[in-house]
């Protein structure tokens, strides 16, 4: 046999497998999950759902029921709704589809390092348009430049791992300027006080809005993502997806979740509340620098961020993400916000650790 390197797709031969750093602890802030958890309320009604699922049984590819639910909450024909197993599924089949061999990928780093990661294993080329180092605001023009022969462009909003917004403005005029599609990851949208680009899904014919179950909705297992298109491009999507990625559980309980919307009302603003609050906090603290976040984590700068990582993991049981190799985010960590007593353990910790206590 020859060397296993060599048989294998050169793309993805040079890629290690992706590792997002979990260690168990007490205080898990590292992935932008939902601490809080599905509301009890949610979780019996999807535990009755889930007993009435038949699980001998394919399930039906298009997840019709979820679908529908999605639909009546966004207000949009379902079909234009297209449902994955996580948003991650998505992103990978829209650059399955729409993206192969030298098709260029606009990206605006520092950014999800998934776009660029898919991006490359499919054989797109990836052209960066980096934020400001300082604000990490896009540079529109550069982007609107770049994009104009782009096959995928990619907007991030809130963005990860820095909490930016993106303006409905600088999307449409992306969408106008470019002559291939644009992604707009929305990942985070429930957290921001800013509109959804959905409202431009009926004008702009090569826009796709990336939502997911995964952080708002706390069910980050489940692995329900969809995105919303024009029709023809779902119809896309659909015919380039394995048929049964997203299973009966999923689909139904992820169907309960939507219909019972309302219940995580709360959550959303203990979550909001936290960000500020957290904020306000760490802010204090000499010699950390915080950025003005959208979504429900929260990017901050200090000294010698990777050993604060590292105490932070061995010396408090605190999970957080070390950003710190990240090129244009030396020193950064990010911080997912939590539950009340979940913040204030993380705020004590750095400031004891960077050697205050809190004031
Ligand atoms: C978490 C996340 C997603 C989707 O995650 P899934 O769990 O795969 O749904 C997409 N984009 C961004 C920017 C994210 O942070």
């Amino acid at each position: 046999m020859r060397d296993l390197k060599e048989l294998m797709r050169p793309a993805a031969a040079v890629l290690e497998p992706y590792d997002p750093a979990f260690a168990a602890v007490e205080v898990n802030l590292s992935s932008n999950e939902n601490s809080f958890g599905v509301p009890p309320a949610v979780c019996d009604a999807m535990a009755h759902a889930l007993a009435q699922t038949a699980a001998n049984r394919y399930p039906d590819p298009l997840a019709p029921a979820l679908r529908a639910e999605l639909a009546a909450w966004h207000g949009i024909d379902p079909e234009r709704i297209i449902v994955g197993n996580g948003g991650d599924e998505i992103i990978f089949n829209l650059f399955l589809a729409f993206g192969a061999d030298g098709a260029k990928v606009v990206n605006c780093p520092p950014t999800f390092s998934i776009y660029r990661l898919y991006a490359e294993l499919l054989g797109c080329a990836v052209a960066d348009v980096p934020r400001d180092p300082k604000t990490f605001a896009i540079d529109e023009e550069a982007l609107l430049a770049e994009a104009a022969d782009a096959r995928i462009t990619v907007i991030t909003t809130p963005n990860n791992p820095t909490g930016t917004l993106a303006p409905l403005a600088l999307i449409e005029r992306l969408c106008a300027a470019t002559e291939g599609l644009v992604l707009v990851d929305e990942a985070y949208l429930e957290f921001a006080d800013s509109p959804s680009s959905l409202a431009l899904l009926g004008t702009l014919p090569n826009l796709v809005v990336l939502r997911t179950l995964s952080k708002a909705f706390a069910f980050a297992g489940g692995r329900i993502g969809y995105a919303l298109a024009a029709p023809e491009i779902i119809d896309t999507f659909a015919a380039v997806r394995q048929p049964y990625s997203v299973n009966v559980f999923s689909q139904a309980a992820a169907a309960v979740a939507v219909r019972e919307r309302a219940a995580y009302e709360g959550i959303l603003r203990s979550i909001i509340e936290g960000r500020s609050w957290l904020a306000g906090e760490l802010a204090k603290i000499e010699g950390v620098r915080v950025w003005p976040s959208s979504a429900n984590f929260l990017l901050v700068r200090l000294p010698d961020a990777h050993s604060i990582w590292e105490r932070l993991r061995d010396e408090h049981s605190i999970l957080v993400r070390d950003f710190s190799q990240t090129p244009g985010l030396g020193d950064c960590l990010r911080i997912t916000v939590g539950t009340p007593r979940e913040n204030e353990r993380v705020a004590v910790a750095i400031a004891e650790l960077l050697g205050k206590d809190l004031p």
